[in-house]
């Protein structure tokens, strides 16, 4: 279970300091998939480097079932998949999904057959050995999250994994990650400014406010599991996506 309390960042000194965080307290529930909804700039991004003990938070503390661990130790129990797919664009699809085992030490041989043999599943198969530039965008992120899949973490941070893509990918891709999590499990903190896409895939959505950015708001989402995208067009989801659609417009007025 992840534990957050009372976290604070902030970036700079002196008058140009941004308080980015004030405040943050959340939890995530083993096998839980949380969702964290607020306007661009709010301080997300931030949020889940601090998680992922990719940076010192100021405040608080973070809390990993119960221990406090390091930064260090977090890198290591943390999923990452950052807003960018971060493919190397000379890396075939095969090499750039099999990096993240291959920088843990496991053999270069093996890494790429252990990659090898989830193409299929995740939808690339027959594009092992194609450039990033040759694929859509969906299967950039789908190989992306092929990558952070891979290193086998029982947390998964996504940050904003479909943002960049046109409406019908995005469906397509959140369907996709539906099915896949109902196989997969585990827990995880999804980063989204959609409402529908946090109502679709998750259990709770977290509301976070204009910098500096805190909780204002936590959302039960209760739909039945295994979840299909489906289950975000009853009557009982819409009234959520709306609810939530009017908490982050009417925070973006403000911001
Ligand atoms: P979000 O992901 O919600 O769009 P971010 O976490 O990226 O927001 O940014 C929150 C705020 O912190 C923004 O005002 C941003 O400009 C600022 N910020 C983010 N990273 C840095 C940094 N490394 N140095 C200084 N300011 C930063
Ligand atoms: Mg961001």
């Amino acid at each position: 279970m992840l534990q957050i309390e009372g976290v604070g960042k902030r970036y700079g000194t002196g008058e140009g300091a941004i308080d980015a965080l004030m405040d943050v307290s959340l939890t995530v529930a083993d096998g839980e998939f949380a969702a964290l909804v607020g306007p661009s700039g709010c301080g997300k991004t931030t949020l889940l480097n601090l998680i992922a003990g990719l940076d010192e938070h100021d405040t608080g503390s973070i809390q990993v079932d119960g221990q406090s661990p390091s930064a260090e130790e977090r890198l290591r129990y943390f999923g990452y998949m950052p807003q960018e797919d971060l493919l190397f664009p000379w890396r075939s699809a095969l090499e750039n999904v099999s990096l993240g085992l291959e920088v843990q030490g496991v053999d270069k041989r093996e890494a790429r057959q252990r990659a090898a043999d989830l193409f299929p599943q995740f939808g690339l198969a027959g594009f092992e050995h194609r450039r990033p530039h040759e694929l859509s965008g969906g299967m950039r992120q789908r190989a992306s999250f092929l990558r952070t899949y891979l290193l086998a973490r029982p947390f998964l941070l996504l940050d904003e994994p479909f943002g960049a893509l046109d409406a019908i990918t995005r469906g397509q891709l959140q369907s996709w990650l539906a099915e896949t999590w109902n196989r997969i499990g585990g827990s995880a903190l999804l980063v989204t400014h959609d409402p529908h896409e946090a109502v679709a895939l998750s259990d709770r959505v977290f509301v976070m406010s204009p910098r500096p950015g805190t909780i204002t708001n936590v959302l039960e989402v209760d739909l039945p599991r295994p979840r299909t995208t489906r289950a975000a067009e009853t009557e009982a989801a819409h009234q959520l996506i709306d609810y939530l659609r009017h908490e982050t417009e009417a925070e973006e007025v403000i911001a």
